[in-house]
């Protein structure tokens, strides 16, 4: 399909198999490593990274969904992938038919998997997951026990892992810091052990984990952030990744306003002194964040042009008045990415929009092409 408009991501899948490449040395060597590309690989195009990562030795894929699962599947990805929020009351079935390995959070989820599997004469593979104080998905630790003596009756179902997720991994300071949660994990290891239960692949780890606590790798850490390039702490990361996506588009027109003129909705911005206003081709309905504060910019010739009023469904103003060199139509726009010695990260927009780096990548629309 021609793309009519300028406005594109482009996903440097080489920066991918490097980052990729980092954590695999900075992690026990025994480990393996399941790539987290649940949310279209946090905005990255999920079938584009899942094969180059595992060009790059990923060993496992997590989704959060059967359906995205099914879509690796489709594309010809054979490693295991793990749907990590469970199959949900209706996917059992499909999950099995595309050798899905789910992750379990109850004894109601355990039972319609073997029910499916006992139906179409399989077994589902599955990892246990314990809630070690997150607080979302997992066997709480009192029912943990209990849990395991009734999932031994389920004969359709082969435990391959156990499963946690840390609450504070980038800094470790929570209700229960991290170290209390990984006490907890190991101590349920050793319960599921006790009762016959010896899964092969024991994982708690993701990003902030991998950078902060070495110790909790166990059989297999989980990376998602960090593959993409970023530390989710807001540091820079000890591992040096770097951000696989540029966000580009082009200036769409150039208007000399007089002062005292308001610019977008609402008024929110009136030009104090006669202005210089490029208008460029993407808004909110692509996923550019509308609640950004006033520190905000992108960047024209390697120069920094900060934003102007409200950014719109599928436009936003930015001030050129400064930049020294003539704006012209079509000149070149970074959003997110390096111009010159000037660069913006997904962390820079995250805090600008009062967010973090995981919304502001997933939240860019299905509207922007990806270019690798
Ligand atoms: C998303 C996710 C990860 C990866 O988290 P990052 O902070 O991006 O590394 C790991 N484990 C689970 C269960 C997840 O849902």
């Amino acid at each position: 399909m021609i793309q009519l408009r300028p406005t594109t991501a482009h996903v440097n899948l080489e920066t991918l198999r490097a980052n990729f490449a980092l954590v695999r040395a900075a992690v026990h060597p025994d480990a393996k490593i399941l790539a987290a590309i649940k949310g279209d690989a946090y905005g990255h195009g999920a079938v584009q990274c899942a094969h180059a990562l595992a060009g790059a030795g990923a060993d496992c894929f997590g989704v959060a969904l059967v359906e995205e699962g099914r879509a690796l599947r489709r594309s010809g990805i054979t490693q295991p992938i793990l749907c990590l929020g469970g199959a949900g009351p209706q996917g059992a079935q499909e999950a099995l038919a595309h050798s899905l390995t789910i992750m379990v959070s109850s004894l109601a989820e355990a039972s319609a998997l073997n029910d499916a599997a006992q139906r179409c004469g399989k077994q589902a593979t599955i990892h246990l997951n314990i809630d070690t104080g997150m607080g979302r998905l997992g066997v709480p630790p009192h029912h943990w026990a209990h849990f395991l003596d009734r999932l031994a009756d389920l004969h359709h179902v082969e435990v391959e892992g156990i499963a946690s997720h840390l609450a504070h991994s980038e800094d470790g300071h929570g209700v229960v810091s991290t170290d209390e949660q990984l006490r907890r994990f190991s101590e349920a290891i050793s319960i599921a052990k006790g009762r016959g239960f010896d899964a092969p692949i024991k994982h708690i780890a993701n990003s902030g984990a991998i950078l902060n606590h070495p110790g909790s790798s166990f059989d297999m850490v989980r990376p998602g952030l960090l593959l993409y390039g970023y530390d989710p702490a807001g540091q820079q990361p000890r591992i040096p990744v770097k951000p696989v996506m540029e966000l580009c588009t082009k200036v769409l027109l150039v208007r000399d306003l007089p002062a005292g003129v308001g610019v977008s909705y609402g008024g929110a911005f009136v030009t104090p002194r006669p202005s210089r206003i490029a208008t460029l081709p993407l808004g909110y309905a692509d996923g550019y964040p509308r609640g950004m504060d006033g520190e905000a910019y992108v960047l024209i010739h390697g120069h920094k042009a900060p934003l102007r009023g409200r950014i719109c469904m599928d436009l936003c103003m930015v001030d050129v008045t400064n930049v020294p060199v003539v704006v012209r139509p079509g000149d070149d726009v970074v959003l997110l990415g390096c111009q010159g010695t000037e660069s913006i990260d997904a962390w820079d927009l995250a805090r600008w929009a009062d967010t973090i780096p995981y919304a502001v990548l997933t939240g860019l629309s299905e509207r922007i092409p990806r270019r690798s």
